[in-house]
């Protein structure tokens, strides 16, 4: 038996590098086994076997990604590149968000309320459960900051993680958004998921 991954090169996994908590990320996702790179293009965004959307203002992931690179995350998404999105990259991820704002990346059939836990001193941490198959060493709290509340989960999409009886971990496929920031935590099974769908991706146009 020969395993053909034994020795291949790290999976090429893409941190949306416009605005937010990046290099956590990156530091992350080299942790678990990733060759983590920074994307601010179209051309960087088509290197990548995955994309992780950090957090920081999903408005400002907006305004300074830009119509291009939101069009071609969106199109990548939907043609089934794995993708990780925290708090604000929750939020760019989810197909629906309280208010009537334009989507901003989409593929999650969640609704979203930004700030959905408080506008002001909002921020804390507190116990998270994982649901079955998301088991790992130590259990962490999850760090919210300004949060996104799910307030819709679609047909389809799988609870990932419960924090105080709320959903605030979502799967669909090869899509998984966090209303918390597991890149500030010892959280690593996240990015260990999304290290392991990189290294099972392959594009639809490849043989
Ligand atoms: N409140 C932010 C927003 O609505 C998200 C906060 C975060 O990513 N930590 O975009």
């Amino acid at each position: 038996m020969t395993d053909r991954s034994r020795g291949a090169a790290p999976p090429l996994v893409g941190v949306l590098a416009v605005h937010g908590a990046v290099s956590e990320h990156v530091d992350a996702v080299r942790a678990v086994g990733g060759d983590p790179r920074r994307v601010g293009s179209v051309v960087e965004l088509d290197a990548v076997q995955a994309v992780v959307i950090p957090g920081g203002e999903s408005t400002t992931i907006r305004l300074a990604a830009g119509e291009d690179l939101l069009a071609a995350l969106a199109r990548r998404v939907r043609d089934g590149l794995p993708a990780l999105g925290t708090c604000a990259g929750l939020i760019a991820l989810a197909d629906h968000i309280a208010g009537g704002e334009e989507p901003i990346v989409g593929g999650l059939d969640v609704t979203v309320e930004r700030n959905g836990y408080g506008r002001q001193v909002a921020s804390f941490e507190a116990p998270l459960e994982y649901a079955p198959g998301w088991d790992g060493d130590p259990e962490p709290d999850g760090v919210f900051i300004r949060a996104p509340r799910i307030t819709h989960v679609g047909d389809g999409v799988d609870v990932v993680a419960r924090c105080r009886g709320d959903i605030v971990a979502v799967r669909r496929g090869d899509i998984v958004g966090t209303a918390y920031h597991p890149e500030l935590t010892g959280d690593r099974r996240l990015h260990a998921w999304i290290v392991g769908r990189a290294r099972a991706y392959h594009p639809g146009t490849h043989a």
